[in-house]
């Protein structure tokens, strides 16, 4: 085994689903409890309920090109700030993509199982 200079990108992440491309923006659950990025809600111990993931939210130096300095990185944020960021970048980039990989938690709620129609003779 060759002793290599380091790398820049490490294969340590080999769980985590594809990065996020082009107008995509991934949403996972925080593997740990983490508290929100943002600088209010982390003094106030907001705990994050999502990680997202910026691709490549338009194109460089582009003036409708958002975030650019974030693409690629990863903010675990509560749910408001959740609402805040993903509203936002829909309303600026209107191809984007919101992938969400965190398994759906919602089965109570779900409409169509109470609207059934008994089908009786
Ligand atoms: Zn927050």
């Amino acid at each position: 085994m060759p002793d290599q200079p380091r790398t820049p990108g490490q294969r340590a992440a080999s769980r985590r689903p594809r990065p996020p491309g082009y107008d995509e923006i991934t949403v996972a659950a925080p593997p740990a409890p983490a508290l929100c990025s943002n600088a209010e809600h982390r003094r106030l111990y907001v705990l994050a309920e999502a990680v997202i993931t910026f691709g490549e939210l338009g194109v460089a130096w582009q003036k409708d090109a958002i975030w650019m300095h974030n693409w690629g990185k990863s903010f675990s944020l509560c749910r408001e700030c959740f609402a805040t960021v993903t509203g936002f970048a829909r309303a600026r980039r209107p191809g984007l993509k919101i992938i969400d990989t965190r398994a759906p938690s919602t089965a109570s709620s779900n409409p169509t199982a109470t609207n059934r129609e008994p089908t009786g003779h």
